[in-house]
């Protein structure tokens, strides 16, 4: 009963902490929460030193906790390659996100594994694993600190120089620069307003400090200007390169030059190819790319 006292101690300073840095933070919230289902190696934990940068799913059935009758991942085996981009669609709710809740290990499959370079991801610490990859979401959140702070979560040791490099690689230095105080400008609720593409981009230079093995993208649905688009296209191009990538992707463009293209639909991997092999032998894919794709600039 201490033990769980003081525990729960420390999760509440961390939250105010966490909650001070960011502001509202429901998001966090969840994935202290989430966290709480999953339990570390006792001792030993794996390296992951020279580890190679595959992902493989090995017959991975899963299941929410608070959903214990549907599997939201049915007996799933895909592997996604070092150093290639791995695209995931399928329509909402096909189990896509689940993927990287799993791959972060925010939950536990019930049944198969997950391995990072053949290693079962349940050998190592947590926030080890979790060092290993960098996740660029739909939204990118920004803290209520400024420019320099926002880019440095990637990687709290990096300098201002080093900061300022990531944010050119993300296309992002000469908006940073226009902006009232240059990167001493404070962004969050109360700072200055960013365009989407503009808080893309912070997200971009954040993961390009944090210099990972794996990259778990989450393109954004929402239209972006078209000169942001453009930005952000170079960015993420950079990014990529040379890693690992799994990318929900909701543009045509990036699943034309995906080396593979994994076609979800209800928890199930459907069909799996590169997009033209999969425009003439997956009918979903077709359609997908009728009603979803189709209508979005190239
Ligand atoms: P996608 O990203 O492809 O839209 P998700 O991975 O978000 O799909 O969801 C897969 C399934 O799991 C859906 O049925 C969804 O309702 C369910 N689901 C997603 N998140 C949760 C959660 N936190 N708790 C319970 N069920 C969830
Ligand atoms: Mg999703």
């Amino acid at each position: 009963a201490i033990m769980v006292a003081s525990s729960l101690a420390t999760i509440s300073e961390v939250m105010g902490e966490l909650q001070r840095a960011a502001g509202a933070t429901e998001r966090l919230v969840e994935l202290l929460h989430v966290d709480s289902h999953i339990v570390a190696p006792s001792q030993n934990a794996a390296s992951t030193q020279s580890l190679s940068a595959e992902v493989k799913f090995d017959d991975v059935t899963f299941c929410y906790p608070s959903r214990p009758d549907q599997a939201a991942i049915t007996q799933l085996q895909l592997k996604a390659e070092e150093g290639k981009v791995l695209a995931l669609v399928g329509p909402s709710g096909a189990g896509k996100t689940t993927l990287f809740e799993l791959l972060q290990r925010f939950y536990d499959p019930q049944s198969g594994k997950v391995t990072l370079g053949g290693v079962d991801i349940r050998q190592f610490e947590p926030g080890e694993l979790r060092q290993q990859m960098a996740l660029v979401p739909q939204q990118p959140a920004l803290f209520s600190h400024d420019v320099f702070h926002n880019i440095r979560y990637g990687n709290p040791e990096a300098t201002d120089e080093q900061v300022i490099e990531a944010a050119k690689k993300a296309h992002a230095h000469a908006f940073i620069q226009n902006l009232p105080d240059g990167y001493s400008s404070f962004l969050g609720e109360r700072g200055v307003r960013l365009s989407g593409g503009q808080r893309q981009r912070i997200a971009i230079a954040r993961a390009i400090l944090k210099d990972p093995k794996i990259l778990l993208l989450d393109e954004a649905t929402s239209a972006l200007d078209s000169e942001s688009e453009y930005h952000v296209q170079l960015a993420l191009e950079e990014l990529m390169r040379g890693r690992t990538t799994l990318i929900i992707a909701h543009r045509l463009s990036t699943i034309q030059h995906a080396d593979q293209i994994a076609v979800f639909d209800q928890g199930q991997l459907v069909d799996i190819g590169d997009h033209s092999s999969l425009m003439q032998s997956s009918e979903l894919y077709q359609r997908l790319v009728e009603l979803q794709f189709k209508h979005m600039k190239g």
